[in-house]
């Protein structure tokens, strides 16, 4: 895909988002861009070409439109859409506050690690309800074992950025393998989309390095680092995990939230806490890119390989599906993704459980315990 194509790459996504209840009356709804594009190579919406055809124009105008229903009093919506300039690889939340662009009482909702049907449902269903949005930070992996999903998260108005294709920890393996493993959820994901995605990047672990960020400049894409920490996977608690994120927001009183869409405990509390943002106050920004970026050709057929073997795989159905092969194996990987040791995913196989447990369905979709970042102590 040519850079710079994003804006007319979406009109499909646009129609999808209308024909969802997304108003298309767009005079008074667009939001001032007073705020400007983010990026480190600001530049004004102004200086946008002119020449764009009526339909590229109307996508445009819905991509940045705040829906009709977010201006109820009763609902959490949106306060702003900003705009983010993904050229030179801005870094964005954390301790990079040379690049913030959240006034007082603004979060941004992000969602890592799906997606995961049932549970990314759920939230796009509470996310809608509230007429707002967020960002998913797709791992491609779960965008192949799932691309209706990433579509469906896109129609419904929400950011899809990625997380790596097999989520692993870039900064433990190297520039080349950490390149990879970027490169290939990049494509893996924009090839479930069937559409560009945002140059959004979220580190797995948080686990930046100096090598991948320099990458990441190159290729122009967006770094978003995190001010709330959930911590939704160390319990299904969902009474906890509300409570650490009012409690940080509290504090911070703004920012960029991290949950994953993929936690029992996440899906628990997001009807709570979307009302208690409401309640208390909290504007909700929608980040959406400026431009796209190109896939790089290496890894788009690897990604279309394992799209095609993937969805051959889940019409078989069977127990050992639930991993799916990675089209790079790397020896040197602590959890290659094969078939054949997909039972070393599975927590009921891969050790005793404290107590008699009924055996799960067969079934090709991922659960969080199959997923080994999820069992580790720190798996953002
Ligand atoms: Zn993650």
């Amino acid at each position: 895909m040519a850079a710079g194509t994003f804006r007319n790459a979406l009109v499909f996504a646009a129609f999808c988002a209308a024909g969802l209840g997304i108003t298309a009356a767009l005079a008074e709804n667009a939001p001032s861009h007073d705020d400007g594009v983010y990026g480190r190579h600001q530049t004004s919406a102004a200086g946008r070409d002119g020449s764009q055809d009526d339909a590229s124009e109307d996508a445009e105008a819905l991509r940045l439109a705040i829906p009709a229903c977010a201006k109820d009093p009763d609902k959490l919506g949106i306060s702003r859409v900003v705009e983010i300039d993904s050229t030179g690889g801005p870094v964005f939340g954390g301790s990079h506050v040379h690049n913030a662009f959240l006034k007082d009482r603004e979060v941004v909702l992000t969602f890592d690690d799906g997606p995961m049907r049932t549970h990314t449902r759920r939230v796009l269903k509470a996310l809608e309800d509230h007429c707002t949005r967020a960002t998913f930070f797709m791992v491609g992996r779960m965008a192949v074992a799932e691309p209706a999903m990433v579509r469906e998260v896109i129609a419904a108005g929400h950011t899809v950025g990625t997380h790596t294709y097999a989520h692993r920890n870039l900064k433990a393996i190297g520039l080349l393998k950490a390149r990879s493993d970027f490169e290939l959820g990049y494509s893996a994901v924009t090839k479930a989309a069937g559409q560009p995605i945002a140059p959004f990047f979220r580190f797995p672990y948080l686990s930046e390095s100096r090598q991948v960020l320099d990458h990441l400049k190159k290729r122009n894409m967006a770094s978003f680092f995190i001010d709330v920490d959930s911590k939704d996977f160390q319990t299904r608690d969902s009474n906890v995990v509300f409570k650490r994120i009012m409690s940080q927001l509290n504090v911070t009183g703004k920012g960029i939230i991290l949950m994953h869409d993929i936690q029992p405990s996440t899906v628990g509390l997001i009807e709570r806490l979307l009302d208690t943002l409401h309640d208390q106050g909290y504007k909700v920004v929608h980040i959406v890119p400026k431009t796209s970026e190109p896939t790089l050709a290496e890894f788009d057929v690897p990604a279309a390989q394992a799209l095609a073997a993937k969805g051959g795989k889940a019409k078989q159905g069977s127990v050992s599906d639930r991993s799916i092969t990675a089209t790079m194996p790397d020896k040197d990987d602590p959890e290659p993704e094969t078939a054949s040791n997909a039972a070393d995913h599975l927590p009921w196989a891969a050790k005793p459980a404290a107590k008699p447990r009924r055996a799960p369905k067969p079934s090709v979709q991922p659960q969080p315990e199959d997923l080994p970042w999820q069992t580790r102590s720190s798996p953002n």
